[in-house]
């Protein structure tokens, strides 16, 4: 298993969209385990492979509560099914450092996937494991939070954004 570093906005990785997994052979395999590993380095609650740099659908989610707190689920292909109500909290990503913002989701949603064995699955999540999924599954669309913002803030965070990354590129 490996810690694999977390790709940063403007990568080009992160607003593509990811490709369809149509074979989970050792190659995924792997990319879950070190995407696990990497997440709970991180002390995230949820990983999207983009953010490691594979631009493939596959997302996993921290399970917080439980005794083991590297214990994570992944899901395969995962698709929003159906989504209901509407809820406003804040949010922050690990390949957007230092930034969180209150975005708008759908408060309950139904998820279906594939699991490791490749069987499909469904999934209720309402609350925060709801938001972690949705945003999650936004990586997987090209898509970060603060894409969801009103255009002017979302243009401001890009602004500075950018112009961090390249203060960050001149100075090393
Ligand atoms: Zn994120």
């Amino acid at each position: 298993m490996a810690i694999l570093p977390i790709r940063q906005y403007p990568d080009h990785v992160l607003k593509k969209n990811a490709v369809p997994v149509e074979h989970i052979d050792l190659e995924v395999e792997k990319l879950i385990e070190d995407m696990g590993e990497t997440m709970c380095a991180a002390k995230g609650v949820g990983l999207a492979a983009p953010q490691t740099g594979t631009s493939r659908r596959i997302i996993i989610i921290g399970m917080s509560g439980q005794e083991k707190p590297e214990q994570f689920i992944e899901l395969i292909n995962p698709q929003i099914i159906m989504a209901e109500g509407e809820e406003l909290a804040e949010e922050g990503c690990l390949s957007v450092a230092d930034y969180k913002a209150k975005v708008r989701r759908a408060l309950k949603i139904k998820v279906s996937y594939h699991d490791k064995q490749a069987i499909q699955r469904e999934m209720e999540a309402e609350g925060i494991i709801a938001r972690i999924l949705q945003h999650e599954i936004d990586h997987l669309n090209g898509l970060l939070f603060f894409e969801r913002l009103s255009r002017i803030k979302r243009d401001l965070i890009k602004r500075r954004l950018i112009k961090r990354a390249k203060h960050n590129n001149s100075a090393s």
